[in-house]
């Protein structure tokens, strides 16, 4: 079973032991008590082991390792002798490799506190700013050494990729093993160390008490990412963009999967920009099969690398996510197989279809104005000329309004451009913002005036796909002036579903994904 551990820095043993308490009722197996920076009597060190709630592993980490102390080794082996001279002995005493080795004293006086039914030694390795070039010598070091047992390897992530040889040093499974990978490309060696097989990860108890970079919460880690779900055989997902960790795909995926019951756990991917990064990241992933890697929604900047990476390695492409040219879905079938789809004109199409109570294919002939010429618009001029319906793009740069009408029109349905500044002219059925303007912090911009507005009359459809805010000024203003009013909550919840239902086969449980976003666009 691997551990969930909580790391509390010891300056007042009173207080880490109700912070212990908290850890326990949140529902950590296991608390780290770093002594370094603890100043008081040595006494108090023993009495905070034998009153400890949970079982502990006991650290006294060197500055020049991550640590807040600079005293001698010396020094530190007191402190460890101190913990260990109480009534109850902590789980497992952690030391670093580097001064186990150089310092024969402290390695002496480390190997008799651990001997016979004393804790587990833990020999460990940080590197806080990348990968270092003698990991290999210090896993075998840590192999070799009989008093070691547990190996415990922490680096700064370079990329994702950097996580996959985490989880190969824990898959080899020389001894109880830690391999843990520190900063934004971190995440998955701590939050998946349950489907490796680790001896614990660390999760901070709150957001201001971590105590390396990328620790998640340990609200994070049970309820955000389903560490209590979590398997062997747990299938990865995520969101590949960058940046991501705004998003709020991770929390509504997870809820779905939770709701449906589903072997999967979904996480933020960064991938920095750049066709070569995508294409290296997503590539190892897949190449390694033992990592379980099953789909990802995929956002900016990479929905066009998502349809070259499936074209060059033979995968399916949905017909009309090439003509959008963009996809921000992709599938990996059991065999290795992958689908790139566009989920976001489904979910326009759909949400406009369902307030107008009509099928798709009475979309034929509506006449629909768009505003903005970006990604979004491309997906929605493309959902609604493919099923007839007559379009115009409306863009501030009209250059950019004409190159997508040029691209749509006359394939299905008619599309046409104009300036942005000639959107009050239309006579549409269906309005749909496809710029930012309105969106969170600027929640008084709209990109309609008010006055020009008031004239859209009842049965008019004024689509926002904007969802943060969730009623725009925009949609405050149409539904003032009687028409039907869709956020851009619901594309963004339907796109989801699309999603959901192609990883999954399941149905989306739609209103699990609506609390979900809903609590978390409130909290933001
Ligand atoms: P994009 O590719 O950057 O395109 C942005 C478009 O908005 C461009 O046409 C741009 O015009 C126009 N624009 C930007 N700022 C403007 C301003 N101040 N005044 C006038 N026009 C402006 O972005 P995108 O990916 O299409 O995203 C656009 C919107 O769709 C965003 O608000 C996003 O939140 C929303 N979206 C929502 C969902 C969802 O699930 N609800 C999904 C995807 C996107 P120029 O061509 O002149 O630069």
């Amino acid at each position: 079973m691997t551990l969930l551990a909580v790391p509390l820095l010891v300056h007042d043993p009173a207080k880490t032991l109700a912070d212990a308490a908290r850890a326990a009722e949140f529902g950590a197996d296991l608390v780290e008590y770093r002594l370094d920076p603890y100043e008081g009597d040595p006494a108090g060190l023993a009495r905070l082991v034998d009153r400890s709630p949970l079982p502990c592993l006991v650290t006294c980490r060197a500055g020049w390792e991550g640590g807040t102390t600079d005293r001698p080794e010396a020094d530190r082996l007191e402190r460890l002798r101190a913990a260990c001279s109480g009534s109850r002995r902590p789980a497992y005493l952690d030391v670093e490799l580097a001064a186990y080795q150089r310092d024969p004293a402290f390695r002496d006086g480390v190997r008799a506190l651990v001997d016979g039914d004393g804790p587990g030694l833990i020999l460990s390795s940080h590197d806080f700013k990348t990968r270092p070039p003698t990991l290999y010598q210090a896993l075998e070091a840590m192999i070799d050494d009989p008093y070691c047992r547990v190996i415990k390897l922490a680096w700064f992530a370079r990329s994702l990729r950097d996580n996959l040889e985490a989880f190969e040093i824990l898959r080899q499974d020389y001894k109880p093993a830690i391999a843990l990978c520190m900063g934004e490309f971190g995440l998955p060696s701590r939050v998946l160390a349950k489907k490796f097989g680790a001896l614990l990860t660390f999760a901070a108890l709150d957001r201001a008490s971590g105590t390396a970079p990328g620790q998640p919460t340990l609200a994070e880690m049970k309820s955000l990412y389903r560490w209590d779900a979590q398997r062997e055989s747990t299938r990865v997902y995520g969101v590949i963009g960058y940046p991501v960790g705004h998003s709020m795909s991770p929390p509504v995926h997870n809820a779905g999967f939770t709701a449906a019951d589903y072997d999967g756990i979904y996480l933020p991917m960064p991938i920095p920009p750049e066709y070569e990064h995508f294409k290296a990241t997503v590539g190892a992933w897949l190449d390694a099969e033992w990592f379980g890697f099953r789909g990802a929604s995929v956002t900016i900047p990479h929905k066009e690398n998502l349809l070259r990476f499936v074209r060059d390695r033979g995968g399916e492409i949905e017909p009309l996510s090439v003509q959008i040219g963009a996809a921000n879905t992709l599938t990996v079938e059991e065999g290795g197989q992958l689908r790139a789809l566009n989920s976001d004109y489904a979910a326009v199409l759909d949400s406009v279809c369902d307030a107008l109570s009509i099928p798709r294919d009475a979309l034929a002939g509506k006449r629909v104005a768009v505003l903005g010429a970006g990604g979004a618009a491309r997906a929605v001029v493309a959902g609604f000329a493919g099923h007839g319906a007559a379009v115009v793009v409306y863009n501030r740069t009209i250059e950019r309004a004409r190159e997508l009408a040029d691209a749509f029109n006359g394939r299905t349905g008619n599309v046409a451009a104009a300036a942005l500044d000639r959107a009050g002219d239309s006579c549409c059925d269906v309005i749909v913002n496809c710029t930012p303007i309105g969106m969170h912090p600027h929640v008084d911009a709209t990109p309609m005036p008010a006055e020009l507005v008031k004239h859209w009359g009842p049965g008019t459809v004024v689509f926002d796909t904007i969802y943060n805010p969730i009623e725009t000024r925009l949609l405050r203003e149409a539904r003032a002036a009687g028409c039907v009013t869709i956020p851009g909550f619901e594309m963004f919840v339907r796109q989801a579903a699309t999603q959901f239902e192609a990883w999954t086969g399941q149905p989306a449980p739609l209103d699990r994904f609506r609390d979900t976003l809903r609590t978390r666009l409130s909290a933001s």
